[in-house]
């Protein structure tokens, strides 16, 4: 075992990283080795023991406190671990299996091991359904009771260090813009959890230079910055020798200064005008926190910590940040350089160069935040707080002075938004006000397969070992079209892990995770999802990084600052050609034409950032036409979305989901309890529906009004930023290379759409890619003759799921020019170079066939002539409950054996039917 994993540490030292964590398998043979240690190796044994083992719920885990529980109640011996340090060492192991283990042994007849066990106890805070066995014990064992008042005390925290008065860092800045994907690029994504096939392929092409420069940092980190700042790794890992070569030509005398500030060896800070926009990643910040952060004690291949400074920090990323540990401040940073040591003073909000100048100032938000550093994260501190607030409860104490409580925001006596009201009902309130830290209850939660292995380590941080979240689900869309090994073990083992926990686990090839999820939420409730289009069209949704939804499904609930809102109010009708697309294109232009709204990068103005955009007027959409609106917002940047739909069509669409749902409960899906459980509950709001809404004297950020008869011509996304919005017209005739149908943007009409306009038209131009979101649709496509349609024109179709959108799968050719019904076009996300519009997937397949984006004239007379005729026909969706045989298609569990409503909720058979 130690010569295989010593050839895994030179391979990955030959490549600047540290070794992966041990396995349950080599954790197992390492404790073998450990009870009877080869001479010489004691020590390196003791280290993989001590440092390699992933904590919580980890298999690997399992394996070690089995074993330091062995030596600890003296069953198994080593000569390197007497029973008092096994104790030791279990009480690193954060929680999960080692805490039955700790709270047994403050029942040992052996004082020393006991008292050791109960300081363990003392600062472990993922004890679960573990902590009423501490409450009780406590009434005879004093181990216990020195356990109970030290949680009471809060000492877990208080022991921690405060934030100082005083920071000195080295900027590290990012000029622009940076998103997620240049800190965490899509193409190696599946890489993220460990990542050495991605940084082989990175370094191939990119960065051949970066090995030998960063030593000793995980692989993904070296992605970081490849597309915009390709020396930005190699800057960060030597800012003094960075600085040394700026400083030539501006200021020679300050070569002593970097000598000593090496020396001195600030902490580096991450310095940007805009961070963080894009996808809701938890790698990104991984990234940057490897680069900046701390080590934690006895984590393997994690940070923590650090400081990340920007002019605007996307609300996610901002939320990872928290949740790592680290201390993300929004401030003016122009006056900011690489290799510039600055101070910052968290208490006075300013931040000095080397001078004592003052270059910038700010106000920390949240008021929680120093807590937050203090604690080693916000979740840590939610969870920790949460622990000692239960104990003085239990106790009969006064709630604990220790920490800093979140303000209820002024009462205004006003009335509440829909998503205010939607998360009042989430925290058992009438609604909640805008700046208000509360912890909603999390219906839904939903985890994709490129984030979704990050998912599962933090649910195994987490000690997770059921869900507390009503419904989790995980899909595999973004890797089940061209799956690299690394896929199908995540294909293979993931669905287990969520399945066992309650979960429910999507099969590759199924689809997209939203057109799936959405099917499966309740109205009027609240959930998340590691993915940052997780923008439900029912009930509302706050994405976030994977630690957080990790959070959110382990406890369901998460930590939320509500956001204020912004009301955009459509009015008019839809005129002729113009697409639902168009509309959403046309948020951001009305946003661009009052100013509220910018493009440029600098100083960018974005009246959305952080908000929750709330729509109304356009009541009869289907669900599905809803989704392309909320969808959309996480291009606008928001923190959430809410569309104010009428109860006929929200009922239409449960209804079809019940059936849908059922049907996967029949074909085998996992877990069948939780699945029919959402079903009995669907059927509970059908016997019932009432849905909520604003009151009418609720206040708004702002209110956007967007008059649809003053829309005459669709709107686009034109290279390449979501946010650079032009009239089709401004556009015209820009030749297009290639053209992709498909992302969770689009739904079944679009297709029948696209057809009609390809039909009898011959061959496109250029590439026609063309990805329905998940199988149901390929499969209605397929039965209606579209996909003869698709053939006659030359078009290439792909699996269901994310395909082009995502980037990690097939991609369109360096440097071209495509036309895109997806949902972003940031740099290099479809291609190397490629630029990329963005709108309707009609507007695509009329630009499939031109080669170019047509004329308004052109575009118009073929949407009169081939799509407005059939406009009834084209756009009609999904409803399974009106398909004949629809829920016993693929049916492998037999009727009888289903599980029964009855039994999960203890409802009768009847209500809905
Ligand atoms: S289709 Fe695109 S935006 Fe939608 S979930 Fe997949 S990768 Fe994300």
């Amino acid at each position: 075992m130690l010569d295989n994993y010593e050839n895994h540490v030179k391979q990955r030292a030959d490549l600047g990283i540290p070794p992966l964590p041990l396995d349950a398998q080599q954790t197992s043979e390492l404790c073998e080795l450990l009870k009877n240690p080869p001479t010489g190796k004691e020590e390196k044994l003791m280290a993989l023991l001590r440092d390699r083992v992933p904590p919580g719920v980890d298999e690997a885990a399992y394996v070690k406190a089995g074993f330091l529980t062995g030596i600890a109640k003296g069953e198994i011996t080593s000569p390197l671990i007497t029973p008092t340090y096994a104790v030791e060492l279990l009480g690193t192991m954060v929680g999960g299996y080692n805490v039955q283990s700790l709270i047994d042994i403050l029942k040992s007849e052996n004082p020393e091991l006991a008292n050791i066990a109960a300081q363990a106890l003392s600062k472990i805070l993922l004890v679960y359904d573990a902590f009423n066995d501490v409450i009780e014990l406590a009434e005879t064992n004093p181990y216990a009771k020195q356990v109970v008042d030290s949680w009471a005390a809060a000492e877990w925290f208080t022991t921690r260090p405060q934030l100082p008065e005083t920071i000195t860092v080295t900027v590290f800045k990012v000029p622009g813009e940076t998103n997620t994907d240049d800190l965490s690029p899509a193409p190696h994504a599946t890489t993220r959890p460990d990542i050495p096939l991605h940084a082989l392929a990175m370094l191939e092409s990119t960065m051949p230079e970066g090995l030998q420069t960063i030593a000793d940092i995980p692989l993904h980190a070296l992605a970081m910055l490849e597309s915009t700042m390709p020396e930005g790794l190699q800057t960060i890992a030597d800012i003094p020798l960075h600085a040394l070569a700026m400083l030539e030509s501006t200021m020679p005398e300050g070569l002593q200064t970097i000598a000593e500030l090496k020396q001195k060896g600030y902490p580096v800070a991450y310095v940007g005008d805009v961070v963080g926009t894009g996808s809701s990643r938890k790698s990104a910040c991984n990234s940057v926190l490897w680069h900046i952060g701390e080590d934690i004690p006895h984590i393997p291949n994690k940070h923590s910590g650090g400081y990340i400074l920007g002019g605007k920090i996307a609300p996610i990323f901002f939320n990872t940040a928290e949740d790592s540990g680290a201390l993300p401040i929004e401030c003016d940073v122009t006056k900011m350089e690489t290799g510039m040591v600055i101070t910052i003073h968290p208490y006075k909000g300013e931040i000095t160069n080397e001078a004592g100048e003052t270059i910038s100032t700010f106000t920390l938000k949240p008021e929680t935040i120093f807590d937050e550093v203090q604690a080693g994260g916000r979740i840590p501190l939610l969870i920790g707080r949460t622990l000692t607030d239960k104990t003085r409860n239990a106790l009969g104490l006064e709630t604990s002075t220790a920490f800093t409580r979140p303000q209820l925001p002024a009462e205004t006596g006003k009335g509440f938004t829909l998503a205010q009201k939607m998360v009042g009902k989430a925290c058992g309130l009438p609604g909640v006000r805008p700046g208000t830290a509360c912890e909603p209850l999390m219906t839904t939660v939903g985890s994709q397969d490129t984030t979704g292995p990050m998912t599962r380590d933090e649910m195994k941080e987490l000690a997770c070992l059921g869900f507390s979240s009503d419904l989790v689900m995980q899909s595999f869309c973004h890797t089940a079209a061209y799956p690299k090994p690394v896929d199908i073990k995540t294909h293979k083992e993931l669905p287990d892990f969520f399945s066992a926990r309650g979960g429910v686990a999507l099969r590759p090839g199924d689809g997209i995770i939203h057109s799936w999820l959405n099917r499966m939420l309740l109205p009027d409730t609240v959930g998340t999802g590691g993915d940052s289009h997780t923008r439900f069209p029912l009930g509302i949704s706050f994405p976030a990084g994977s630690g957080l939804v990790a959070f959110a499904a382990a406890l369901g609930l998460m930590p939320l600052d509500m956001p204020e809102s912004v009301l955009v109010r459509f009015k008019g009708k839809l005129q002729p050609g113009v697409t639902l697309r168009d509309i959403v294109n046309a948020i951001p232009y009305v946003a661009i034409q009052k100013g509220l709204l910018t493009v440029a990068l600098e100083n960018k103005k974005n009246v959305f950032s952080g908000r929750i955009m709330e729509m109304e007027g356009l009541p009869d959409l289907k669900v599905e036409q809803a989704f392309e609106l909320t969808d959309a917002t996480a291009e606008r940047s928001c923190a959430g979305s809410t569309i104010k739909l009428g109860t006929e069509t929200i009922s239409e669409y449960l209804r079809s989901n019940i059936a849908l749902l059922k049907n996967i409960v029949a074909r085998g899906y996992s877990d069948a309890r939780t699945i029919m459980r959402r079903v009995a509950k669907m059927e509970q709001w059908l016997a019932n529906p009432e849905l909520m809404s604003g009151d009418a004297d609720a206040e708004y950020a702002e209110i956007i009004e967007v008059d649809l008869n003053e829309i005459k011509e669709p709107i686009v996304a034109a290279p390449n930023d979501p946010d650079n919005i032009k009239l089709m017209s401004e556009c015209a005739g820009d030749k297009i290379d290639e053209v992709f149908i498909g992302s969770c943007m689009t739904n079944i009409g679009h297709y029948r759409a696209a057809a009609k306009v390809l039909e009898g038209a011959g061959r496109v131009k250029g590439v026609l890619w063309i990805c329905p979101p998940t199988r149901m649709d390929e499969k209605q496509l397929r039965e209606e003759g579209m996909y003869g349609v698709f053939a006659a024109a030359g078009a290439r179709t792909e699996m269901p799921g994310c395909s082009l959108c995502m980037g990690n799968q097939a991609r369109v050719k360096d440097g071209v020019t495509v036309f895109s019904t997806s949902t972003r076009n940031f740099n290099n996300r479809m291609g190397k170079g490629a630029r990329v519009y963005l709108g309707s997937a009609e507007l695509a397949a009329v630009c499939a066939l031109l080669g170019r984006i047509p004329s308004v004239d052109e575009y118009l007379e073929i949407m009169k002539e081939k799509v407005d005729p059939f406009a009834a026909d084209l756009y009609r969706y999904l409803n399974f409950d009106q398909i004949a045989g629809f829920e016993d298609e693929g049916r492998v569990i037999p009727l009888e054996e289903m599980p029964k409503i009855e039994e999960i909720l203890g409802m009768p058979v009847s209500v809905g039917k």
